[in-house]
């Protein structure tokens, strides 16, 4: 995993990117937006555990102006690798929707994922993946702290002389994400809505909504989109995106229709090279499993930990295989 020691300039008025990178496929290195202008500054996401938040912290301190210190903290949704990191800045505002606040209630906690990756009682694919995937990371500083301030619609505030608008797009990724457009600057922060450079994880679905969602980022015209993990993209990057996951709703439809199972879609899909330049393969199986739920169109939503098993299975089944197989 790679701390980065600077926030990379996203623009001179202002915008900093903290930019955690790691192998490709990698879980929980999301990216930050610190937003500052003047002695005022803001944070979109927060890290994963401690380490990383620590880090960020020390990496803001060389760009913020003296007296400076991060008042707002906006949470696109409630995964714990864009909040967990919430408990390390006391006293802030923290803004979400009231989607993800009722979210963060059904969330795996800091205390859970810790007994999963670290707590050795978890066995099979599972329990491997949990400690292969996320064994780097530590919760046990972390606790929960939801936000403090929530909407549903949009929302807006200033940072200094810098207008963020937020705008609810859930349910996507998540029941309740968030997008943060900058107008001043032309960038639209899309949290876990948008992955590049992955195949993408979504929580929610179904794909038809991850699409809508995208579309309303590119309604925006922004310049730049700050993804929830990858590189900054452009208004491209976005539509390639939204062909993506058309390509990936087709692929499952049809499987759907011709009566496979959820897994045995996924299997099939992956075994005909889908997208294979993408890193995290296994969470086209996470993401089967849900279009298919959606498909069936009953019963409660499907648990991470429940979807996270499916996607384990069949990385673990990879693990041996010849890498061209
Ligand atoms: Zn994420």
């Amino acid at each position: 995993m790679d701390l980065p020691a600077d926030l990379a300039v996203l623009s001179g008025d202002g915008l900093y990117l903290w930019a955690p990178r790691g192998a490709a496929g990698s879980w929980g290195l999301a990216n930050c937006l610190l937003i500052t202008s003047g002695t005022d500054a803001a944070l979109i996401d927060t890290p994963y555990d401690e380490r990383m938040t620590r880090a960020l912290i020390a990496a803001a301190a060389h760009v913020l102006p003296e007296r400076a210190e991060v008042r707002t903290v906006v949470n696109t949704h409630a995964n714990g690798d864009h909040c967990f990191g919430n408990v390390f800045f006391p006293g802030a505002e923290i803004i979400s929707t009231d989607a993800s606040l009722e979210r963060h209630c059904r969330e795996i906690t800091p205390q859970q994922m810790q007994q999963l990756v670290h707590g050795g009682a978890l066995g099979g694919p599972l329990g491997w993946y949990a400690r292969d995937r996320f064994g780097a990371y530590d919760y046990t500083s972390v606790t929960v702290v939801p936000p403090t301030v929530t909407f549903s619609g949009s929302y807006h505030f200033q940072v200094g002389d810098t207008d963020v608008r937020l705008l609810e797009v859930g349910p996507a990724h998540t029941a309740g994400d968030l997008v943060a457009h900058l107008p001043q600057h032309g960038v639209v922060v899309a949290g876990d809505v948008i992955f590049a450079g992955d195949h993408p994880a979504h929580w929610e679905g179904p794909l038809a909504e991850v699409v809508r969602a995208s579309e309303e980022i590119l309604a925006l015209d922004p310049q730049w989109v700050v993804p929830g993990h990858g590189e900054v993209i452009g208004q491209d990057g976005v539509r390639a995106y939204i062909g993506y996951l058309r390509d990936l709703e087709g692929e499952i439809k049809e499987r759907y229709g011709r009566g496979l199972t959820a897994y045995e879609a996924a299997a099939d899909i992956l075994a005909t090279g889908f997208h294979p330049h993408l890193g995290a393969p296994e969470r086209v199986v996470m993401l089967t499993f849900i279009e298919y739920h959606h498909l069936g169109g009953t019963g409660e939503p499907l648990e991470m930990v429940e979807l996270a098993g499916h996607a384990a299975r069949w990385a673990y089944d990879q693990r041996h295989l010849p890498a061209d197989a």
